[in-house]
């Protein structure tokens, strides 16, 4: 690996008013990953073993991959004993703060009241919405804590009314959870904790074991195993199992004008750098001089040799890219384009430029709200699109753990007012079934 005395941790520089559109795209382009057929290859057997060898299946790959020998139990169920979550009072604090935050939000975002239309006279249409019953949600453990991402997809699957709430994370050696985790799943009322990781764990909560429960739908990032398992299980029909949306490595886009805060940029760019090598962050600058570019150059140097993850870091600036640009105009349109999971906008109005966002996972207003508010404790979700998948996918919501249902009601008069167009257009797609359904109906009524 680099050493953080291998030389300056600087970005690489495009001038969008010199360079062509294919060169920009081509700067833009996130780091390729990993082909799927390869990682599916992979997956597929470990999906099948589950299938067929349920708990003792789940258990092997647990003692083979977190190297956690001393399990033998793939699942802890509620009520979750205290010493399991064993917390310094700081943290207990923390969690409370975000867990209270992030329920508000997802509260609000509750329909109170079903939707209702009369189409036509006597012919009414209804939406109504239902929790999923059983949710399944994926922590990832491998090398960091994430009660955060626990929060995130716990809280709201338990203001969405989910009955059931299952959390899979992988175990450390010694066969534990983190306690933080434990913790937010007893704040949250999940049902158990699956002791499992990567494939292993999808696998388990997709068609369940002796011991572990069967979900209706996983949710959750991970690395290119867990997200490979999700694609898997939810193109089996024979699972009955959905999954939230693609994932891909974090990214940040922070567009600054000459308003920004260099130090501030800078930060919120290391933020990003710092979750994997293969993350990626891109700059927009707006009009900005050379010397103020300099300035943010050299706070990312200064702020990146400061941190514990430099490496990393290094790894990510490697492909990270500042754009240059005449116009905040210019700047959306690029924004639009990549369609970032993160956008920060440390520009003058930033809450006027927030009009002009057409793709993005969640943004971040003005020089007060750096993203790491909304990873933890703002309230909104960190589940969000990568991978330009912000173009189609929403983040994390209350939707998320909730579908809607639909209803019509009709009385004899609105039978009468919608049935000809109903019976014309079954006479068309040769479905007499369905058209003597509502003639018998009329020839009734015309009989009374
Ligand atoms: P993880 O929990 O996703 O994966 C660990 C599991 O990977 C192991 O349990 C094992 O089953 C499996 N695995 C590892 N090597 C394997 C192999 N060779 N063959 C088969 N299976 C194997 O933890 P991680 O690896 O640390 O990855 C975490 C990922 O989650 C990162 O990519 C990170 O960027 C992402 N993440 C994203 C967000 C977000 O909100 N976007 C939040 C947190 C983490």
């Amino acid at each position: 690996p680099a050493k953080p005395t291998d030389g300056q941790i600087v970005m690489q520089k495009i001038d969008s008013t010199t360079a062509t559109e294919t060169e920009l795209r081509k700067k833009l382009q996130r780091p390729s990953q990993k082909s799927p057929d390869a990682i599916l290859k992979i997956v597929t057997p470990i999906i099948d073993e589950v299938r067929k060898g349920g708990d003792k299946a789940v258990l092997s790959y647990t003692h083979k991959f977190e190297k956690a020998t001393s399990l033998t139990s793939p699942v802890i169920k509620a009520p979750f004993p205290k010493e399991m979550m064993d917390l310094p009072q700081e943290t207990i604090q923390a969690i409370d703060i975000s867990f209270e935050n992030i329920r508000k939000f997802h509260a609000a975002q509750k329909e109170e009241k079903a939707l209702q239309v009369e189409t036509m006279p006597g012919v009414v249409c209804s939406r109504f919405s239902r929790p999923i019953e059983r949710v399944g949600l994926y922590i990832p453990g491998g090398t960091a804590v994430l009660p955060s991402t626990a929060l995130m997809l716990g809280v709201p699957a338990m203001v969405a009314g989910c009955q059931k709430i299952v959390l899979a994370s992988p175990p450390r050696s010694d066969g534990r959870v983190t306690p933080e985790i434990v913790y937010v799943a007893h704040k949250i009322g999940a049902e158990s904790i699956v002791l499992a990781g990567g494939a292993q764990a999808v696998a388990a909560m997709a068609y369940g074991t002796e011991s572990i429960s069967k979900v209706d739908k996983i949710l959750g990032p991970g690395n290119q195993f867990v997200t490979a398992a999700k694609m898997h299980v939810s193109n089996d029909t024979n699972a009955g199992v959905s999954i939230d949306m693609p994932a891909g490595p974090s990214e940040v886009l922070v567009i600054a004008d000459k308003d920004a805060n260099p130090a501030f940029v800078a930060s919120d760019l290391l933020s990003q750098a710092e979750h994997g090598v293969d993350s990626q962050v891109i700059l927009i600058a707006v009009d900005l001089d050379e010397q103020q570019l300099k300035a943010i150059d050299d706070e990312l140097h200064k702020q990146a040799l400061a941190l514990p993850r430099v490496d990393i870091v290094r790894g990510a600036i490697a492909h990270s890219v500042t754009v240059l640009v005449k116009t905040m105009d210019d700047a959306m349109r690029i924004s639009n384009d990549y369609a970032p999971e993160h956008l920060i906008l440390q520009v003058k109005d930033a809450e006027q430029a927030v009009d002009k966002v057409m793709n993005a996972g969640s943004v971040f207003i003005g020089q007060w709200t750096p993203e790491s508010v909304g990873d933890y404790s703002a309230g909104v979700n960190h589940s969000l699109p990568t991978y330009g998948f912000a173009k189609q996918y929403s983040g994390v919501n209350l939707g998320s753990f909730m579908k809607h249902i639909t209803s019509s009601n009709l009385t004899a008069d609105g039978l009468r007012n919608v049935g000809t167009a109903v019976m014309q257009l079954a006479k068309v797609e040769e479905l007499e079934a369905h058209r003597r359904a509502v003639e018998m109906r009329l020839q009734f009524l015309d009989g009374q």
